[in-house]
């Protein structure tokens, strides 16, 4: 990585902790209320590394493979990694004994299955449950009527620790419909709390474009990516 994109990190780094902590005050919130969880999969572990370096010490991978090989380059425990996309149960083993936070819980199955290996190996990664707040048919997490209906079997599964709620703004939504959207997470959070005391203390929501509307709305976590890497050298799609 060359000195003029490590230089382009830092300020890229430095302006959205600015920005982030410029729209939490602007709703009346705490800026360290909110925390930013750079998304790595646009970039190789060098460049990761460097994000770090910069400040920044969560960092999420949308897919577990990335996330495998970039926590084997990085430094263990330099870090805290969370994975932020879709888990297949056949992989859930290995990112249990890797990720520290799991944004993407989508099913009863596979938060059974994370249960069951957080047990075998000693490892209890945060967990977020993912709503599918948009309804756009290809997008994973429960339907917000359905987590409610589920959430005894939620609370029911023993030795894992849900802390929060994930959603993403449909592809379609701008502006106002983001907000909306992310304001249904929290009122859906909200009725979980009232009805069954759920302690969801997190909403993992907002990323590079929408990340204002969704603090706003009482996000804990924006999933910040190609923002951070704009006029970076290598830096690609995911
Ligand atoms: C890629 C990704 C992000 C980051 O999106 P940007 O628009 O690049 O900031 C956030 N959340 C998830 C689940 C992602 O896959």
């Amino acid at each position: 990585m060359n000195e003029s994109s490590r230089n382009r990190l830092v300020e890229n780094w430095q302006r959205t902790v600015d920005d982030v902590a410029a729209s939490a005050v602007k709703s009346g919130r705490s800026r360290d209320e909110v925390r930013i969880i750079g998304v790595s999969k646009y970039v190789d572990s060098e460049t990761a590394a460097a994000l770090r370096d910069a400040g920044c010490r969560d960092l999420g991978e949308a897919r577990p493979q990335q996330l495998f090989e970039k926590a084997s380059r990085i430094k263990r425990g330099s870090v805290t990694w969370h994975l932020i996309g879709h888990l297949q149960r056949n992989k859930a083993k290995r990112v249990v004994e890797l990720a520290d936070v799991i944004h993407s819980v989508d099913s009863l199955k596979l938060l059974r299955s994370i249960a069951d290996y957080a047990n075998q190996c000693g490892r209890a990664p945060a967990l977020l449950i993912e709503v599918n707040i948009s309804g756009e048919p290809d997008k994973h997490g429960f339907a917000p009527q359905e987590l409610g209906d589920a959430w005894p079997d939620i609370a029911a599964v023993a030795s894992v620790s849900v802390i929060g709620l994930m959603a993403m703004a449909g592809l379609q939504s701008h502006g106002g419909d983001a907000k909306r959207q992310f304001a249904a997470v929290r009122e859906l959070r909200d009725s979980l709390r009232a009805q069954y005391g759920a302690d969801l203390r997190e909403l993992s929501m907002g990323m590079s474009g929408d990340f204002d509307q969704a603090i706003s709305e009482g996000a804990t976590m924006v999933r910040i990516g190609s923002r951070l890497f704009e006029g970076i050298d290598g830096a690609g799609k995911a």
